[in-house]
């Protein structure tokens, strides 16, 4: 499959050959910046909080941040901020830097797409790079079945599009989501949403016709972890008889659940959601947005249980920091929608485009694959004794770059919020940059760019292990 790839997506430019004229269009890449935690400040620093008290008198609160910290540069595992500190980057943007926040693949191949032409609109008139994604989308996720690709900008906006054409290929009006669900924040993936606060509240009414299964969450799943999935299945089935199952367009899944708390559903449930919707001639869709694209050790996270969706909807790590996301799937749904139903003004931005066949390039040879199998390896080897002497940590979990550890008031699966605000803090206070997810907000979740030092990761990680000693 990665062998696949590389024979078809073109190398970057040449910075060094004259013959190559996008060589003479592209300045070179900045080298990344110094692969070290440095802290020259207390942070947030002077500068940071000078441009934070500008950020607050001209935009409105509702724009939540976690560390008030404004970036300089980045690249490789490293954040440099406005008063020159280094921080450890476990967050990669939200899954989205995976190959790095200025990888040369890309930066090379944005300049010189930015040098011919930044916009024409798709739908006015085309170019080449929006068809070699979709060529390279239709060729890598799962199944060998005829396929089409749409690209947007958003992963709210894919979402939203699964469900437009699974509609418009069923005629059937009815979604299904899950327990902990996230898929975005426009009004129907905010439907779809699960989480209120702060997500939903005060902005409805929303779209109906969602309706909402349990996820297979072993960790929380009432009667044990033994009968998660196949509970969780009856469930869905009990649901689809209720509202009819003739009445259902779309599942939506995530494969590996992100906002919701990095939740790696009981082996079984996937290939079980597969069934079932084939059974019902329900349109399954996979919401790879977080999870796709390498994160978790597979190009898509649906490949760890080998199921095949019928859309896939990718964005985050898809444009390598620019701003792009698809639904790739079986042809016969993809060609329901009548010619001016699908797309936008900027969806497909040839930027983001060239941005994406970079991160292709990046993906081809397996490589980056392996990184994020083997930072798996090393947070578990680091966190899993941790969780072994500390009983706030109910569990450690994930798949490939994409690790978490779940807090606990000991001996209770009751969430502990606060000290998971306490651990992102100190480790804030450290220069390590961690997230807060989880339906409860008690999940620190990790999603390091695959192509962080290794050195860094394992610092990262003894801040992380040291603020949770300290705080629990
Ligand atoms: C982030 C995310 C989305 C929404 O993507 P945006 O680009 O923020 O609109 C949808 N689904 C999942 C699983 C996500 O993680």
């Amino acid at each position: 499959m990665t062998s696949d790839l590389a024979s078809v997506v073109p190398p970057s430019p040449d910075p060094a050959d004259p013959a190559d004229p996008a060589a003479l269009a592209a300045p070179a890449a900045p080298a990344a910046p110094e692969q070290r935690r440095i802290l020259r400040t207390a942070l947030p620093g002077p500068r940071s909080q000078a441009l934070q008290r500008r950020r607050e008198a001209a935009l409105p609160g509702g724009l939540g941040v976690t560390l008030p910290v404004f970036v300089e540069r980045a690249g490789g595992g490293v954040l440099v901020d406005v008063d020159g500190n280094h921080l450890i980057d476990l967050a990669s943007g939200i899954a989205v830097t995976s190959v790095g926040a200025s990888a040369p693949a890309v930066v090379s191949r944005v300049q010189e797409q930015a040098a011919r032409f930044t916009h024409t609109c798709f739908l006015v008139t085309e170019y080449d790079g929006y068809v070699e994604v979709a060529e390279r989308l239709n060729a890598l996720t799962p199944g060998d079945h005829a396929k089409r690709t749409a690209l947007f900008s958003t992963g709210a906006e894919a979402v939203e599009n699964a469900v437009k054409i699974a509609r418009a290929a069923t005629g059937r009006p009815g979604v299904v989501v899950f327990d902990h669900a996230y898929h975005g924040r426009s009004m129907m993936t905010l439907a779809m949403t699960a989480k209120e606060v702060p997500y939903k509240t005060g902005f409805g009414p929303l779209p109906g016709e969602v309706h909402r299964a349990p996820y297979a969450y072993p960790l929380r799943w009432p009667g044990g972890p033994e009968g998660c999935a196949e509970q969780a299945l009856a469930a869905l089935e009990e649901l689809l008889e209720r509202v009819g199952p003739e009445t259902v367009a779309a599942v939506v899944v995530e494969p590996v659940q992100g906002e919701g708390g990095f939740v790696v559903p009981a082996p079984g449930f996937l290939p079980g959601v597969r069934r079932i919707a084939r059974r019902y001639g329900i349109v399954l869709v996979a919401d790879e947005v977080q999870a796709g694209m390498g994160r978790t050790g597979t190009v898509f996270a649906s490949e760890h249980e080998g199921i095949v969706p019928d859309l896939v909807c990718t964005a985050k790590a898809l444009g390598g920091g620019l701003p792009l996301a698809a639904v790739t799937g079986r042809a016969e749904l993809m060609e329901a929608v009548r010619p001016g139903g699908l797309g936008g003004t900027y969806a497909g931005n040839p930027l983001a485009c060239a941005a994406a066949l970079g991160v292709f390039e990046m993906l081809a040879d397996g490589s980056l694959l392996e990184r994020a199998r083997r930072i798996e390896r090393l947070v578990r080897d680091r966190l899993e004794p941790l969780a072994a002497e500390c009983p706030a940590i109910a569990e450690v979990r994930g798949r490939g770059a994409m690790m978490a550890i779940e807090l606990v008031r000991p001996g209770t699966l009751e969430p502990d919020a606060e000290l998971a605000r306490a651990v992102a803090a100190r480790c804030h206070a450290e220069g390590v940059v961690a997230l807060v997810c989880g339906t409860y907000g008690n999940v620190i979740r990790l999603l390091p760019p695959l192509v962080i030092p290794e050195d860094l990761l394992a610092e990262g990680l003894d801040v992380l292990v040291a603020a949770v000693r300290s705080a629990s």
